[in-house]
């Protein structure tokens, strides 16, 4: 499901105490609110009020629905009055969506002449939504709170970003990952434990045979490879005459396309050991595939491939891009290190500055034709780089903010895409932390998810989060890894 598919159920909180005219109002109060919030076009998708909670009855059932909705993708829940929060418990105790806890009020100023008792009863929010505050932090129950007035363009922005993080969630709990061959030769921090991170992040991850997507290659039609032919020409300048080659790609790609659509998959991983039968690495094909949303891993990474899928997911209809990276080499210059950031072919164009070029060049390594690709830069802006990691036992998910520039030098030779950026704090502190947190040299790297929402789903899907920050320093990160050990070993 896409984005404008999933809702969230908006539950109000109240009680039998203040009569019925004051719940009259509330639930008017919560149409009004939502009809607003819908309509400023800052929320992704629709936020749908479901009803004030009086009774624990009333909580139970509509988490019980909430639970078994597919459409539902999380619930936001805020108190207008008082609402005792032991009839809260049942229901919040066997939530199984995320939970953002909204922090508001409907009236954005306190009336002078107005105030009166009635007027304090009715607008509560204030402890109301502390009451309802310890319940969650009291049941340890995983939750986002969003403070803030409704009707403030940050608040508004803050609410709809939550809401791409829950989404990322259930797209998680929906994945499915193909992989065609095992990881790479002896490569350790691509491995990782499949059963589970289908429990914690619900992926199925499972292989298929390269002879598959062979077969499936030599049946794809020439009707079929023109149509895609004009799909490349359309978003690509065509720089080869070797069109072979181009269309090679084109077939490769109907044809991933079309196992991944038969197997309901939204990610894959290959390796370039493993390429039997096939006369190019696929190249194009999988940067045009990423560019619609597919999340992908070189050399059997499933794990970087998941990533990509849900960032790409949570980042629907955004504009900055998200890709697959690698951190490649170094700008070692005094004052003026970077990170270049490419991988052998397979970078998402999503993130480039200005229309990327098809070209074609052999391959050093990997004993095949050569490929077809999309060469292009990054653009400049504030990024994040994303790792998933199996630490046995648990898996660490570490966040760290970067800076991207133009790149700083043009490299005719250099045949692929290529991304430049300094990690924060600074480049040497940056990559002394990446490197004592365990972070691998794959990434997802994206411009438009940030450590907030990455932070949020670590916390949806209970798997450790670290970031790596402006502030960040090897030390304090030492002591937050340490602390963060123990933790999960009592877990
Ligand atoms: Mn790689």
């Amino acid at each position: 499901m896409g984005m404008n598919n999933y809702e969230f159920w908006f539950v109000v909180g109240s009680q039998f105490l203040y009569g019925p005219e004051v719940l009259e109002t509330v639930d008017r109060r919560a149409h009004e609110m939502v009809d607003v919030m819908n309509a400023s076009g800052r929320l992704p998708c629709r936020l749908v009020y479901k009803l004030t909670v009086k009774t624990s009855d009333e909580a139970d059932n509509v988490v019980k629905a909430a639970n078994y909705d597919d459409r539902c993708a999380g619930i936001v829940t805020w108190c207008h009055t008082f609402s005792p929060s032991k009839l809260w418990i049942g229901g919040l105790s066997r939530l199984q969506k995320p939970w953002c806890h909204f922090a508001t009020q409907y009236n954005r100023e306190i009336p002078n002449d107005e105030i009166d008792m009635d007027f304090m009863n009715l607008n509560q929010a204030a402890h109301g939504d502390r009451e309802h505050g310890f319940i969650g932090a009291r049941l340890r129950a995983p939750r986002k709170v969003v403070a803030g007035y409704w009707q403030d363009e940050d608040t508004q922005l803050r609410l709809g970003s939550w809401m791409r993080t829950a989404v990322g969630a259930a797209f998680s709990r929906e994945l499915r990952i193909m992989r065609f061959g095992d990881n790479m030769r002896d490569v350790a921090v691509t491995e990782g434990d499949k059963v589970e991170v289908q429990k914690k992040l619900g992926w199925q991850v499972n292989t298929w045979p390269v002879g598959l997507l062979v077969e499936t290659m030599d049946k794809v039609t020439d009707a079929e490879i023109d149509a895609l032919m004009d799909e490349y020409t359309a978003a690509y300048d065509l720089a080869t005459d070797d069109l072979e080659t181009v269309r090679y790609q084109a077939r490769e790609e109907l044809a991933m396309q079309k196992l991944l659509d038969e197997n309901k998959c939204r990610a894959f991983s290959n390796t370039f050991q493993d390429l039997y039968g096939m006369r190019q690495l696929p190249g194009l094909a999988t940067q045009h595939l990423m560019a619609k949303g597919i999340g992908y891993g070189g050399e059997g990474d499933w794990k970087v491939a998941g990533m990509t899928a849900i960032l790409k997911a949570m980042s629907e209809g955004m504009t900055g891009g998200t890709a697959f990276m690698e951190d490649y080499t170094y700008h070692l210059v005094k004052g003026n290190e970077y990170s270049l950031g490419a991988h052998m072919l397979e970078v998402c164009p999503s993130v480039a500055a200005g229309r990327p070029r098809i070209e074609v060049h052999p391959l050093g390594i990997g004993d095949r034709e050569p490929p077809a690709r999309l060469v292009f830069e990054g653009h400049a802006g504030s990024a994040i780089v994303v790792s998933l990691i199996d630490m046995g036992g648990r898996l660490r998910l570490i966040c760290q903010d970067i800076e991207c520039v133009k790149p700083i030098m043009d490299m005719p030779n250099l045949p692929v895409a290529r991304v430049m950026w300094r990690a924060m704090p600074d480049f040497v502190t940056g990559l002394e932390c990446w490197i004592t947190a365990g972070g691998a040299h794959h990434t997802v790297f994206s411009y438009d998810v940030t450590a907030e929402q990455m932070r949020d789903w670590a916390r949806i899907m209970d798997i450790e989060f670290v970031h790596i920050t402006k502030d960040t320093t090897v030390e304090s990160l030492e002591h937050d890894l340490m602390l963060s050990d123990l933790m999960w070993k009592l877990k």
